[in-house]
């Protein structure tokens, strides 16, 4: 099948599929292009690499030069970079063609896509036309253009478990890669030290191709990890093997809300673990319960200072106000933010006020510490660990969006979002369907940059 036809059979799918809501734009006229210019690579015989001409799809928070990225905001509606995230400049050096920006929470500020301005994505699973469950977030377009087969691949980011709750909630594999691995550039930031893109796909092998694409130094981004990258070659289904390879599952991941068909395949997948030859044992991580009150400070305080950038002058919307300068910034924030964001700003700028700082920002970095020895201590132990990606499978919107963003995300970042306050990578996998047939996905954690091991277990299971 050639590059053109591909691209226009994945342009026509998620024109016709958008019911599901899963994009903020549909690239037609870039796609097109960039689909001809690689038919025309394939006529000399030379594509460029594995995701020549393959459809692809990245989350509307990384910039793409010409095309707009709103965040899913008021406050970004219009804005349309003059530059390319290196996630996408390098997707697009590959060869891969990009069909479209995803829908997420506004400002990647969720766990459900429930928060954008253009309305809330739409799990496929399950999807009547009377009720629909949550695609997970706040990657949650991502996910769904890749589980409905509108795109081989799709980018998402993960900053406490953006890209591993949609793809466990549509049953996907999800990679957070080690936090500096892949750049940042050109991300929009939510928490700087905790953002990573993310991958989503539909099996463990194109994760793979993709992170090898997309990963590796970046200058353009301060934290981007400068040990060269070596790229992961997994062996065939017949040759993996875990012999010897050792598994833990920590005590803490066993919560309150932890739904018991997710309880039960945690424990068929430790058994099958087993009997394939791995060591299993449990594991402490005494912490973990403090990790949700010690993100969401950090978060806001992040928050409170990245969004300070918008304020009606330089980017994106300016209110209509001309009475003050600090009216303009105010009134601007007010109508381009929704109250999940400006709720974030207020109070990261309360734990930030010069009576707080230490009681709460202080604090919660000093935790953040201990939650990251938690698993310095573990990696003495085993090589990998094995929890729950969501607490339960995806709940149905009408349930969901009754709750405040705040217990939303509480409860849905529970086992995801300690590998973000570790910086480690951490990989999500489908194992099999509930009894009311949705996605159940388990995780696996492993120190920093053991994605080789960590995606050749995940493989392993798959
Ligand atoms: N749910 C978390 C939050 O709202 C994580 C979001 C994310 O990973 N981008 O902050």
């Amino acid at each position: 099948i050639a590059a053109t036809d591909l691209i226009k059979a994945s342009l026509e799918k998620a024109q016709r599929l958008n019911k599901y809501n899963a994009f903020v734009t549909i690239t037609n006229n870039e796609a097109k292009k960039q689909s001809e210019e690689s038919v025309s690579r394939y006529d000399t015989k030379k594509p460029r690499s594995q995701l020549d001409g393959i459809p692809v799809a990245i989350k509307d928070n990384f910039c793409t030069c010409g095309i707009r990225t709103t965040c899913g905001s008021e406050m970004l509606r219009n804005f349309t970079p003059t530059y390319n995230s290196t996630v996408y400049e390098r997707l697009r050096n590959s060869g891969a063609v990009l069909i479209g920006k995803t829908n997420l929470d506004q400002f990647a500020m969720g766990s459900g896509t429930v928060d954008s301005i253009f309305g809330p994505t739409k799990n496929h699973w399950g999807f009547t036309e009377e009720q629909f469950h949550i695609s997970g977030g706040s990657s949650g377009g991502s996910a769904v253009a890749v589980a409905t087969g509108m795109c081989f691949a799709a980018i998402g980011s993960d900053t406490g478990g953006s890209t591993r709750n949609p793809a466990s909630y549509c049953g996907l594999v999800g990679l957070k890669p080690t936090y500096g691995l892949v750049s940042r550039h050109g991300l929009i930031p939510l928490v700087n030290s905790m953002d990573v893109p993310g991958i989503l796909t539909r099996y463990v092998d194109d994760c793979v191709s993709v992170l090898n694409t997309v990963a590796g130094f970046d200058p353009k981004d301060s934290t981007s990890l400068t040990k060269p990258y070596k790229s992961i070659k997994l062996p065939s289904a017949n040759k993996l093997s875990i012999k010897n390879l050792k598994v833990g599952i920590p005590d803490e991941y066993h919560c309150e809300h932890l739904n018991s068909e997710i309880l039960q395949t945690w424990n068929e997948i430790a058994t099958f673990l087993h009997e394939n030859g791995a060591t299993v044992k449990p594991v402490s991580m005494p912490h973990t319960e403090y990790s949700i009150v010690c993100y969401s400070i950090l978060n806001q305080c992040e928050v409170a200072s990245n969004m300070a950038r918008y304020d009606g002058v330089e980017f994106g919307f300016r209110a209509k106000e001309n009475s003050s300068t600090e009216k303009l910034f105010a009134t601007s924030r007010s109508l381009g933010f929704n109250e999940v964001v400006r709720n974030r700003i207020l109070t990261g700028n309360y734990f930030l006020l010069t009576r707080n700082y230490d009681k709460y920002f202080n604090k919660a970095l000093k935790v953040r510490r201990l939650i990251l020895q938690d698993f310095d201590n573990v990696w003495e132990q085993v090589q990998v660990l094995l929890t729950p990606t969501t607490l339960t499978t995806a709940p149905l919107y009408k349930d969901f969006a009754q709750k405040t963003n705040r217990e939303q995300c509480a409860l849905q970042d529970y086992c995801t979002q300690p590998a973000n306050m570790a910086g480690i990578p951490a990989v999500t996998i489908p194992v099999k369907l509930s009894s009311n047939g949705m996605p159940i996905s388990l995780q696996l954690m492993g120190r920093n940059l053991s994605e080789p091991m960590l995606l050749a277990v995940a493989k392993f299971i798959e």
